[in-house]
């Protein structure tokens, strides 16, 4: 095979048909259970105003700093880009409730979101700069059942995937944005006088958001931070029952966690309640969703003081986990009858033949070329459809038709005006794949 001329961008990865199944699959699980609990579908633009971001998920985060995709029109092309591509949906959909005036709704709003996000990140496995998310957002009122609800239907839709038991839950509290400014200063406070012994990123940090040496990977910032405040020591009392509270509702819908006090996230907008599912085996590395409150974020958007809570997961590390658990999807894209034929009259037949079996719900192929039958058989079998029907010169001229089973191997031939109720028959009425787009406006009516 010669080498293509073009492939995907780094980062990137087309979603293939087999990906298809999985990605159909937990669409499903997440539009039943969000449906279940009240969410409703939002789709906001893949790019946004940058500032969103940039305000929102704070300008000296990883994603902004490092990862933002900025997009520029031709014409500000001489300006800096005014746009980016989202890297997560929090932000715009927080914009959204705003522009939309949602606050007059009945609180709280609940959505969900099934799409595209994009991070300039340097790709690795489970790691992509254009990827999937599905995301839950609770806007408007704040109560921890809320919280312990939240994780309940992300547990829920993670349960129906079959990969729950490949997780752990880890859960923490990291205050208010009082404690967390309380605890930046008391870590600039402790560093001074010992700046030099930190690597230089990390002497950046300091200055720019000196809770991210927290999670430093850098070893003599590590052991730097033996000694150092912690989170825990900065906790106001409210926040503190506000966790307990989530953690008790928790246990009473038997959701298994594990309280981790160094959870805190990389975005500047959480606050009090923050959780991630972590892959049982790689740990924090490799997560497969997470989320938590951002209290002041509608506000940080130029809304009113509005209280919100939220959660995403990755889809293609679902994809992954679904298929290592031996997951099974059902293959909706099974043929289940291939027609050959041959001469200009069986094909024009054929023709009509290959709708009428389309429109009772059996999927369909044939009528393909002039090919040999023979070879319109091993294209079947290529198919793998469950049965093929054989129209040539001597069944068109007796009015009959062939059917061949091809697992089986066997064929007999029928009256050809029998062959639709034979069909349906054979493959058993509720394997038809009968779903029109009419059946269902019609079915919507009918519920109203
Ligand atoms: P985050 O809010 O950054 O924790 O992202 C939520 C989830 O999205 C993560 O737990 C991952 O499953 C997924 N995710 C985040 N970034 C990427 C990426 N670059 N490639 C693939 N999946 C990602």
């Amino acid at each position: 095979m010669s080498q293509p001329l073009f492939r995907t961008p780094k980062g990137t990865h087309d979603c293939l048909p087999e990906d298809q199944q999985y990605m159909t699959y937990i669409k499903k699980a997440v539009r039943h259970r969000g449906r279940q609990a009240g969410y409703k579908r939002i789709d906001t633009p893949m790019y946004e105003n940058r500032a969103i971001f940039e305000r929102g998920i704070g300008a000296h985060t990883d994603i902004v700093e490092k990862e933002l995709f900025l997009v520029s029109s031709k014409q500000s092309d001489d300006d800096a880009p005014a746009f980016a591509l989202r890297p997560e949906f929090t932000a715009g959909i927080c914009r959204a409730y705003i522009e939309h005036g949602m606050q007059q709704l009945p609180q709280p709003v609940e959505f969900y979101a099934i799409g595209q996000c994009f991070r300039h990140d340097r790709p690795q496995k489970g790691r992509y700069r254009q990827f999937h998310q599905f995301d839950f957002e609770v806007i408007g009122l704040k109560d921890p059942s809320l919280d312990a609800q939240l994780i309940q239907v992300l547990t829920k839709i993670l349960d129906d995937l079959k990969i729950l038991p490949r997780l752990t839950l880890q859960i923490n509290n990291i205050g208010t944005s009082e404690s967390r400014r309380a605890l930046a200063q008391a870590l600039q406070d402790y560093f001074i006088g010992k700046e030099r012994h930190l690597p230089e990123l990390d002497r950046a940090r300091l200055k720019s958001n000196p809770m991210r040496l927290l999670d430093s990977k850098e070893e003599d910032t590590r052991v730097l931070l033996k000694n150092a405040p912690t989170l825990a020591q900065f906790i106001d009392d409210e926040s503190k029952q506000y966790h307990a509270t989530v953690l008790e509702y928790l246990e009473m819908l038997e959701i298994p966690y594990v309280e981790n006090p160094l959870l805190v996230r990389g975005l500047d907008y959480y606050n009090q309640t923050v959780f991630e599912f972590w892959d049982q085996s790689t740990g924090a590395q490799n997560a497969v969703g997470g989320g938590g409150r951002y209290d002041s974020l509608i506000e940080l958007l130029g809304g009113s003081p509005t209280p919100g809570l939220g959660a995403a997961c990755g889809i293609e590390r679902i994809i992954w986990h679904m298929k290592e658990a031996g997951v099974q999807v059902p293959n909706k894209d099974q043929v289940d009858i291939f027609v050959a034929q041959l001469g200009p009259e069986a094909k024009k037949t054929c023709l009509k033949l290959i709708t009428d079996l389309r429109e009772m719900g059996i999927h369909t192929l044939g009528a393909l070329g002039e090919a040999s039958l023979k070879s319109q058989m091993r294209l079947a079998d290529k198919f793998q459809s469950r049965y093929t029907l054989l129209l040539g010169k001597m069944e068109v001229k007796n009015g009959t038709i062939i059917i061949r089973d091809m697992a089986a191997g066997k064929q007999k031939e029928i009256k050809f005006k029998d062959i639709l109720p034979t069909i349906k028959k054979m493959l058993g009425e509720q394997n038809l794949d009968a779903y029109t787009l009419k059946d269902q406006l019609g079915k919507e009516v009918d519920e109203d």
